[in-house]
């Protein structure tokens, strides 16, 4: 048995024709995991709202975090559309593992981007390999979609010339990954603009809050960091100073495949309970399978995944050969996808009647962590000013 079933294999087949059986192997065996190890205990997971530990170490030794890292770092320096893919499996399996996973590695492309060599050996290689975790410290309590306006601020120790720290000072909020990371990936206003640190976990002056509860992806940490006159190496600025916002606007649109994904997966795993469960209730004498409103929502559900796992293939695939347009599809890809999952879950719960509103088929954990998906890394709105920005300026730009 795997997760990686027909209808991702077909998919995949149109943005990645392998050279080797490796990739897809990879894929099958990850599959193989996530069924027999990772989707049992997602329930659990969710109802404890416990950080799934063994779930992220096992695909971890299982080199997930390595398909599309370099191998000169211990990556597998496979297609990022592989990468999608198997996130779309978790997805599947527990999306809580899933959100803790993606933000993971959002913060291991940030550093293969952006990182020196010094960086990439010292926490590149330990993140990919699985011995780290990592963590992307950019919203704060009043600073979301708008990511300028953030307040913490980072200086240099002392006359700042021969300093060999930084100081940063500041509080963010809805950290994922918080409290079990090894490292952050801090954004900060300094001097010249944004820049983006390397804050080890256990680094002076920073506190990790209280985890807090919400509705889905339980299992996935969200805290609130506190900065004071916390003590980061100098050596540990990513990049220049003053680049940073496009830094973090990079990893963002990375990231945000990696959440479609995420809502694919979420929304396939909906869609297969309610086919299964509309075979089997019966109403009226017969399975509920039979009405013809039943069936227009199934049909409508199934299209509706498909299309959102094209798109977002095809934003993997935009970003794999570095296309200059790939930011405007993988925020149509998040978009859609995450649209998708909310609604196919909605139908899910509709389709299983009371049995979806209670606890009996998972169903309503499914909805509960769709939710998210249009809020984390980007809320729907921003995604739809992303998409008509880039559209508008490439109409200008052809039109002089
Ligand atoms: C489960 C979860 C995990 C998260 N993980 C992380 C993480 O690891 N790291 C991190 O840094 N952040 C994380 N976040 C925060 C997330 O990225 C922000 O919640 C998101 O960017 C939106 O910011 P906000 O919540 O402050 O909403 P706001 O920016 O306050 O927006 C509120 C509403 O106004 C709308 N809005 C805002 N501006 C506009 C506009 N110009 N036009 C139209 N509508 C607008 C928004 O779309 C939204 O509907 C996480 C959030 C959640 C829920």
């Amino acid at each position: 048995m795997t997760l990686f079933k027909q209808e991702l294999r077909q998919a995949l087949s149109i943005f990645y024709q392998p050279k080797s059986d490796h990739a897809l192997q990879l894929l099958e065996s990850l599959g193989d995991i996530m069924e027999r190890y990772v989707m049992p205990d997602a329930r659990r997971i969710d109802a404890e709202g416990v950080f799934p530990i063994e779930s992220v170490k096992r695909l971890s030794d299982h080199g997930f975090c390595k398909i599309p890292f370099k191998a000169r770092y211990g990556g597998f320096e496979l297609p990022y559309p592989i990468y999608i893919s198997a996130l779309e499996m978790l997805g599947m399996a527990c999306a809580s593992t899933g959100l803790s996973l993606a933000i993971h590695c959002t913060v291991c492309s940030g550093i293969e981007m952006f990182g020196n060599e010094e960086q990439k050996e010292r926490y590149l290689k330990p993140l990919i390999d699985g011995r780290m975790l990592g963590a992307f410290a950019l919203t704060e309590p009043e600073a979301g979609s708008d990511a300028k306006a953030v307040k913490t601020r980072a200086r240099l120790d002392g006359d700042g010339k021969n300093s060999n720290y930084y100081i940063i000072d500041g509080r963010k909020r809805f950290i994922t990954n918080g409290g079990v990371a090894d490292v952050y990936f801090v954004f900060a206003v300094t001097d010249n603009g944004y820049s983006l640190f390397l804050v080890d976990k256990d680094s002076p002056g920073l506190k990790v809050g209280r985890c807090m509860d919400k509705m889905g992806v339980r299992g996935s940490p969200l805290v609130e960091l506190q900065l004071d006159e916390c003590m980061v190496p100098r050596e540990n600025l990513v990049g220049e100073e003053g680049k940073g916002y496009h830094y973090a606007m990079e990893m963002l649109h990375t990231g945000r495949i990696g959440i479609a994904a995420l809502s694919v997966g979420i929304a396939q795993i909906a869609f297969e309970k309610s086919l299964e469960y509309s075979k089997r209730r019966q109403a009226f004498g017969k399975p509920i399978a039979e009405f013809q409103m039943i069936r227009e929502k199934l049909a409508d559900m199934h299209m509706m995944i498909s299309a959102a796992r094209y798109l977002t293939l095809s934003a993997a695939w935009a970003k794999h050969n570095g296309l200059d347009d790939y930011a405007l599809k993988a925020a149509e890809a998040k978009l859609f996808a995450s649209e998708t999952a909310k609604m196919v879950s909605d139908e899910a719960i509709q389709i299983h009647g009371a049995y979806g509103y209670v606890d009996e088929f998972d169903v309503n954990r499914h909805w509960r962590d769709a939710r998210m998906m249009s809020i984390g890394e980007g809320t729907s709105e921003i995604m739809r000013l992303i998409i008509s920005h880039r559209l508008l300026r490439r109409s200008d730009e052809s039109d002089s």
